[in-house]
Parts: structure tokens; sequence; C-alpha cells
């Protein structure tokens, strides 16, 4: 029986994606070859790579705007230095929201000044600061649209002249924002568009080569853009299925028709955290992320009976990060609103129960 998969990441993918991904690996485009046995340099999977990052501007709004897509690896955690090795000169700006904002400021101090704008850590995370002064000299503005582990996330992006850099490894394709006010975009491929293995980074050409330092080509944008994601050996089977999954989101309609979705699915859930008695939600409300909802018992003595519950219904990954405790419900754009009628139906049958 396939499960309810709430996982916060690698997570759920869309089913049609993962059957023609295992037949690739029994037989890529009737090659007589599995795509895990040829090279990177063929022309079938150089068509993968161009169609993957054709499709990531065409569905992000890019094409034609300067930017150049890229899929490299070493994790959304790789690109927390790599950013800083090849836009920091002197001085960036960062807001810290969470975890992954707190290790992307450490790594950026390896590289020059780093300006804590705001941070919401005294209160564990759990809303988005507003209203704080970005410094003018700063080389650029660091943010993380979503907080994976706290459930926050931005629904406006401060204005600022310098560039915006912004880790989206958790929403990206999952709702409509006007990318190109973004000069460099990063995620992680596995939640929103595929496995675990390969990086997405969305950069504006014009923004690299402003940097005194060397910098080592494995860690160099230009020269991975010179090179077409191919420098070296590409994490092949990864950027194939990002691929795909990027090919099952425009023939749904693109990001708009994923935003509805997703916005019904927190609707569902939110409406249900809020009107149950037995539970409280997590972050503040009106920084509440559509794609993580976490919220705890209010009584904790009520854990192992809900908990029975839906894992034995075939559930799977509502627990919560260690650091927030409860649960978190990931919503990526492949989760079905009956999954999440699911779980909602099981708060209210521990209403019932208890
Ligand atoms: N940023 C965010 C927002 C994340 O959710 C994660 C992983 N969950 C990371 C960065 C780190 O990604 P990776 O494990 O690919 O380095």
């Amino acid at each position: 029986m396939k499960k309810h998969n709430f996982s916060a990441g690698p997570c759920i993918l869309p089913q049609s994606v993962f059957k023609e991904a295992s037949q690739a690996i029994l037989d890529f485009n009737n090659s007589g070859l599995s795509i895990l046995e040829i090279s990177h340099r063929s022309k079938d999977f150089v068509a993968v790579m161009d169609e993957a990052q054709e499709l990531v501007l065409e569905l992000l709004g890019l094409k034609n705007k300067g930017y150049k897509a890229l899929f490299l690896q070493g994790g959304a955690s790789m690109q927390f230095l790599m950013v800083a090795y090849n836009l920091l000169e002197k001085k960036a700006a960062y807001l810290n929201t969470g975890t992954w904002s707190s290790k992307a400021i450490k790594e950026a101090k390896l590289f020059g000044e780093v300006v804590e704008v705001a941070s919401s850590k005294e209160k564990n995370f759990n809303y988005i600061p507003k209203n704080y002064t970005i410094p003018a000299d700063a080389d650029y503005f660091h943010c993380t649209s979503n907080n994976t582990i706290f459930g926050t996330q931005i629904k406006e992006f401060p204005a600022t002249d310098l560039p915006i850099v912004c880790d989206m490894s958790s929403d990206i394709f999952s709702r409509e924002i006007d990318f190109s006010k973004f000069d460099l975009i990063y995620a992680g491929a596995q939640k929103n568009m595929g496995p675990a293995g390969t990086t997405l980074v969305v950069v504006k050409e014009e923004v690299l080569g402003k940097v005194s330092r060397e910098i080592p080509s494995m860690m160099n944008y230009a020269v991975h853009i010179s090179k077409e994601s191919m420098f070296n050996t590409p994490a092949v089977y990864a950027v194939y299925v990002s691929m795909l999954t990027l090919r099952w989101i425009k023939s749904k309609g693109g990001i708009q028709a994923m935003e509805q979705k997703n916005n019904r699915k927190a609707e569902l859930i939110y409406g249900e955290i809020d009107r149950n008695p037995l539970f409280t939600g997590f972050a503040a409300k009106e920084d509440r992320s559509v794609m993580n909802a976490t919220f705890n018992l209010k009584d904790e003595s009520h854990q192992e009976k809900f908990d029975m519950m839906w894992k034995e219904a075939g559930v799977n990954g509502l627990n919560g990060h260690r650091s927030v405790g409860g649960y978190r419900a990931s919503m990526y754009n492949a989760l079905s609103l009956e999954s999440v009628q699911v779980v909602v139906d099981f708060m209210q049958e521990l209403e019932r129960k208890v």
C-alpha cells in the first residue's frame, strides 16, 4: 500500500515520475542501455540536462533575462559557502530565520563581514522578522524563503537595491513569486524537484566576476556556466528525475497550478489546527509555511494515542523536527489533498476519543 508521505525531504514525488524513472533504469529511451550506465556526454543525457535547465528557467519565468540554471552537487549546504566565495567581497547582509540561515551565516563569515539584519532566534524561530534595515553598502542580501524545520515562510521579500540571494530549498516551484527580483536562487533538489544528489542554482550572470579572490574551479559559478553544468560528471540520475518532475509540474499547469493546490492543502490543515482544541500551531499565523505545517499537542499525554492512529493508517513522516517537537506535515507539490484529509480525520478522531 502506498503511504501518505509527509516526509520533510527527501520526500514525495509524483507517482508517474517514479514509474518513468524506474523504467529508465532498465532501458533508457529504448537504447538498450540503463540511464545508470550511459556517459554524461552522450547525446541522450545532454538532451536531459538541456531540457532540465530550460524547464527551470521557463517555469520560473526567467527565460531570456540573463539567468543560467545549473545542476551542481554538494547540497544546499555547499551553496552556503559557494555563494560567499563568489559574491562576498567585503560585507554581506543575512536574515536569520532558522537553522539553515544560521548555517549559511556561519559559512559566509569565513569570507568577510556578515551583518545579521534580524533574527527570530529568541522565539525559537517561530516567526519571520520584519522592518529591518539592510546596510546599503553590503555586497548582497541573503534570506531563506521557507524554513523547513520551523514551518515559517517569507510572504513579502524586502525591497532593496542590493543583489538578493535566496535559499529556496523547500518551496521552489510551489508558489508564484517574481523570481526576477532575485539574483541568485539555490535549492537542494530533494523537496519539490527530485531526489537528493543535485542542487539547483539559478544565477543572474551579471552578479558574477566582482570579487577579487581566486575561486577554485569547482566552487566557481562562472566555470560551471561555461561548461553548462558538465565541468565534472553531474549527478546524472538525480538530474534526470528532476527533469521528469519539472515536466510533470509544467504538464499540470506550472507553478500557478501548484500554488492553488498547495494553498488548499495548507488551508485544510491549518483550519483544523486552529479549530481543534487539542492542537496548537507552532509558527506565527501570518508567517505560516504553505509547505511545512508545524503543530503541537497541547497535552502531550495524548501523543502515544495519536501517533499510533496515524502510523497504523499508513501515514509517514509526520513527526516534528527535534528542535520543535510535535508534528510537521510537509505538503510538497506531489502530496495530494486526500493525504492531508487523512491526517485531519485523525486529528478529529483523537478529539472524539479523549
Ligand atoms: N536549506 C533548507 C531550507 C533546507 O530545508 C535544507 C535541508 N533540509 C538545506 C538548506 C540543506 O540542504 P542539503 O541537505 O541539500 O545540504
